[in-house]
């Protein structure tokens, strides 16, 4: 089955991986801009991650027929640095034409400290200006559910926003609901350890249904699996699933929420 992975950072990934996932059917990656593993020291080492991110990670995806999509941001864990992180946002316009660019994330909170929350209004009122879509991260474990209220209650705030236009990435049990009854549209995230498993997030659509809602490896770095996508779908078919449901989630999802950006362009396979 073809498939679209919406949340990868494969600029820490391999040519193996690439291989890998080209094998099981991944026809497109969507990378949004994250931490480095450690604070970037001034804005021109944003430049060059933005360059990475739009000129040569897009030709080492089509080397194994993929094809690479980004977003730009500062990660809300690098937000502390507030003088940074308006350089930051100021640089980010220059980017927003290339060619692989669908918006502006991966933006959310990490800690829900008050300067995140302010580098997070920034990020959104440049999204506005721009007329770009949004990719959020929600915090991890005990900070989650918390953090995706502020989000939410700060998105829900400005008339402005598209809901449709905002996806609202690492919901599980407990954030799901609150993410798709407002409008926005929800990834799980399947990691090995935290966040979801590909059992829960079967769980989570055989309660919720398939609208709105995607799955994602955000491979990175860390202990991760970039092939989960793949693993979502041997669960789904093992619970019986039909084919249609299944491609609903790992692809036609994917493709109407990026569709939205006018760079989202998919390479006919027919
Ligand atoms: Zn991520």
């Amino acid at each position: 089955m073809y498939y679209i992975d919406p949340h990868i950072h494969m600029i820490s990934r391999t040519t193996d991986d690439y291989e890998a996932l080209a094998r099981m059917g991944c026809v497109a990656v969507s990378e949004p801009a994250f931490w480095a593993g450690f604070d970037r020291g001034s804005v021109e080492c944003f430049r060059d991650y933005f360059r990475q991110l739009t000129e040569f990670e897009p030709k080492r995806a089509s080397q194994f027929g993929i094809q690479h999509f980004t977003w730009l941001c500062i990660n809300a864990k690098e937000a502390e640095n507030v003088t940074l992180a308006r350089q930051v946002i100021a640089l980010i316009p220059e980017f927003l034409s290339r060619p692989n660019v669908l918006g502006i994330g991966e933006i959310g909170l990490n800690k829900n400290t008050r300067n995140e929350a302010t580098v997070f209004l920034e990020h959104v009122e440049l999204a506005v200006a721009h007329r770009q879509l949004i990719l959020i991260h929600t915090p991890h474990l005990e900070d989650k559910y918390q953090g995706t209220r502020m989000i939410l209650d700060m998105l829900c705030a400005d008339s402005r926003i598209e809901r449709q236009r905002v996806l609202v990435d690492h919901v599980e049990e407990h954030t799901v609901r609150d993410v798709l009854d407002a409008g926005f549209w929800a990834g799980m995230t399947l990691y090995p350890i935290t966040k979801c498993t590909p059992a829960r997030a079967a769980d989570i659509i055989e309660r919720y249904g398939p609208e709105r809602l995607m799955v994602n490896s955000a491979g990175d770095w860390g202990v991760s699996k970039p092939t989960a996508v793949p693993d979502f779908i041997m669960e789904m078919r093992r619970r019986g699933h039909p084919e249609s449901l299944i491609r609903r989630i790992v692809y036609d999802n994917p493709v109407a929420f990026f569709s939205q950006s006018p760079h989202f362009q998919l390479r006919s396979r027919a």
